[in-house]
């Protein structure tokens, strides 16, 4: 498996601008595939779709949808898979999401679990899924979490594409895990390069990702100083991709944010 970029449909016209930057300077590295986020309960489904076919289209780059289904129905869902298969997606990223506020009906579909299941029986597409090595900020625990994971595949799923995280450890270990329930799909190591501290920060204790204290007193030492935490960020995870590599990790998912540069120079760094 080569190595994957993440982008998010833009909202406007100059997001589109900066996401057509980004994937020209990104498709000389030679991704296997870009996947394109889908805010849950459909609220950016037009969004997606449009920007699916233009890097198709535009870019001659396999575009990979995310599809999350709380707040959806079956049939919705069926229309969507349907849409997909006549454009030519073959992968797609089943996930559950998190319902929007004001939304209370979860709708058809509890887990991303039977979403694996209704696209396997729907037919035509891979599976990816999402997993935690840090675990699920709202999992009950993490054998419940870790066990959930096993469903997915168990479901279906023919990859894992994991949270990112700042310590390798965690990765190994839910891959060890994984292992000695007997599961084999690749666990892809999502890897969000640090552009901004302040954001991923904020970003991170919404999602349960841990920042290292070795990390954040770092950056914080760096605080009027937006240059030196990029290129820390970029040392740090460059060594951390480097090391996962090393250890077996099968291929590196970038949550790009639509920007370019931060991720061609980690890739760039490990002679991808
Ligand atoms: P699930 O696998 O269903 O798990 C959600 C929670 O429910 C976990 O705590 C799990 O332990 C628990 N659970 C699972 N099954 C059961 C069960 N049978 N009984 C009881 N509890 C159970 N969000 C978006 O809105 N759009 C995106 O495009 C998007 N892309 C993502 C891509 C990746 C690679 C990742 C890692 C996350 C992404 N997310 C996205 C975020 C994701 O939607 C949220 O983390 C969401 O809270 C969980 O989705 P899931 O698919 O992991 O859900």
């Amino acid at each position: 498996m080569a190595h994957s970029v993440e982008f998010f449909p833009p909202k406007n016209a100059a997001g589109e601008e900066r996401l057509r930057e980004a994937i020209t300077a990104l498709l000389p590295l030679g991704p296997e595939y870009a996947s394109v986020t889908f805010g849950a309960g459909g609220s950016t489904r037009e969004r997606t779709f449009v920007t699916v076919a233009m890097i198709r289209q535009d870019y001659d780059l396999e575009a990979v949808p995310h599809l999350s289904c709380i707040g959806s129905t079956e049939a919705g869902i069926r229309e969507i898979l349907g849409d997909y298969q006549k454009q030519g997606i073959r992968r797609i990223v089943a996930l559950r999401g998190d319902l929007p506020e004001g939304m209370e009906n979860p709708g058809h579909f509890q887990h991303a679990a039977d979403l694996v299941a209704f696209i396997r029986h729907f037919g035509g597409f891979d599976v990816y899924v999402a997993g935690y090595p840090e675990i699920h900020p709202r999992a009950t625990s993490a054998r419940d979490d870790v066990a959930h994971l096993v469903s997915k595949v168990q479901a279906g799923a023919d990859a894992i594409i994991t949270q990112y995280f700042f310590n390798p450890d965690a990765y190994l270990q839910l891959r060890d895990d994984l292992q000695r329930q007997g599961v084999d799909v690749p666990v892809v190591v999502g890897v969000m390069p640090i552009t901004n501290f302040e954001q991923i920060s904020r970003f991170s204790a919404m999602c349960g990702a841990d920042i290292p204290q070795y990390v954040r007193r770092r950056m914080e030492a760096y605080a009027n100083d937006p240059q030196s935490q990029y290129q820390l960020g970029i040392e740090l995870l460059s060594r951390q991709c480097q090391l996962l590599l090393r250890e077996g990790a099968p291929s590196l998912h970038f949550y790009t944010l639509n920007q370019a540069e931060a991720t061609t120079a980690i890739w760039r760094n490990l002679g991808l």
